[in-house]
């Protein structure tokens, strides 16, 4: 493979400047009624190089939950205890063109579509072993471990709020109980909830792109997890509905495993290369940061990026 050239910070600047308008095009999620508090103009761009170098752009320090992100992180630890049969025979490794809260197939083969839709993902976190909170607490030590930041906490205003008004996936949860996927008690949709509540910067992004990009392998090296079929298996899934319905098109466009989340972040991987991380709340109608899309595409267009 191609060596990438060394990014400069000046070039993540002059693309985070270039769309930070792109704002203006979409609308921070407020369907969760904390996350309607989040600052639309806020925007940060993080890049994590082979070395391990981290660029930052942007607001930096801003934190954000990473919602459906952690989807990625519960599917490693999910399958690290079932293994891959174990997860993928009670769901399917399909693609879609339905929003992430579909409940698409639940009612016709009575399996979720994939586990980076809201089904499957409330599924992987229940196959999560441990009682209560436990499942979790092991989705929050690996995101403190992938990113090597341990004052990584969950948002407990943006859990409570998911908890409150989170009916679908309530929903979701007991339809998929009712299918004999799932054998505990709420418990298991709590910690859903407070997977998507984790907050995090877009550094920590970026720094999660670069783990599932590099076989498992830390932004410093540490390699206790190294994995390449887990890499190859979550990256895939990243790639067929990483970005909801839109996954399909941003492959044609943008070419790279990618997970998005409602409260605006984007987790990328360049796999061998790199990990991008990016940061801007208003949405576009897909449910992707909007400025976020097209500071990706610009950096993907410019260093030649796609694996197609
Ligand atoms: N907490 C969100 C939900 O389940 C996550 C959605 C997302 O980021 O796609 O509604």
């Amino acid at each position: 493979t191609a060596e990438i050239p060394t990014i400069s910070e000046k070039t993540l600047s002059s693309i985070l400047e270039k769309n930070r308008t792109y704002y203006t095009q979409g609308k921070v999620a407020d369907y969760i009624p904390e996350l309607g508090k989040m600052d639309a103009k806020a925007i940060a761009f993080s890049v994590v190089e082979k070395n391990g170098r981290v660029l930052n752009v942007g607001d930096v320090y801003k934190k954000f939950t990473m919602q459906s992100i952690s989807k990625i992180v519960a599917l490693m630890i999910a399958v690290k205890e079932n293994g891959e049969a174990g997860v993928f025979d009670k769901m399917g490794y399909f693609g879609t063109d339905q929003p992430f809260n579909h409940f698409s197939n639940l009612e016709t083969t009575g399996k979720p579509l994939n586990p980076m839709m809201n089904a499957g993902a409330i599924l992987t976190t229940s196959l999560i072993s441990g009682e209560g909170e436990k499942p979790f607490l092991k989705i929050l030590d690996m995101v403190r471990y992938i990113t090597g930041n341990q004052t990584i906490e969950y948002n407990t205003s943006v859990y409570q709020s998911e908890k409150s008004t989170g009916h679908r996936n309530r929903g979701m949860f007991y339809l998929m109980k009712n299918n004999g996927l799932i054998s505990g008690n709420e418990d298991q949709l709590d910690n859903y909830f407070k997977q998507c509540s984790i907050e995090l910067t877009a550094e920590d992004l970026a720094k999660i792109g670069y783990f599932f990009a590099n076989d498992c392998i830390r932004f410093d090296g540490d390699d206790r997890y190294k994995n390449a079929e887990m890499s190859r298996l979550i990256l895939s899934q990243m790639l067929i509905a990483g970005m909801y319905e839109f996954s399909g098109e941003y492959a044609r466009t943008v070419g790279l495993p990618s997970k998005s989340g409602v409260g605006g972040g984007i987790t990328v991987s360049v796999p061998g290369k790199m990990g991008i991380g990016v940061f801007s709340p208003a949405l576009d109608k897909h449910g992707n940061s909007a400025a976020g899309y097209h500071m990706i595409l610009d950096l993907a267009r410019q260093y030649d990026l796609s694996l197609f």
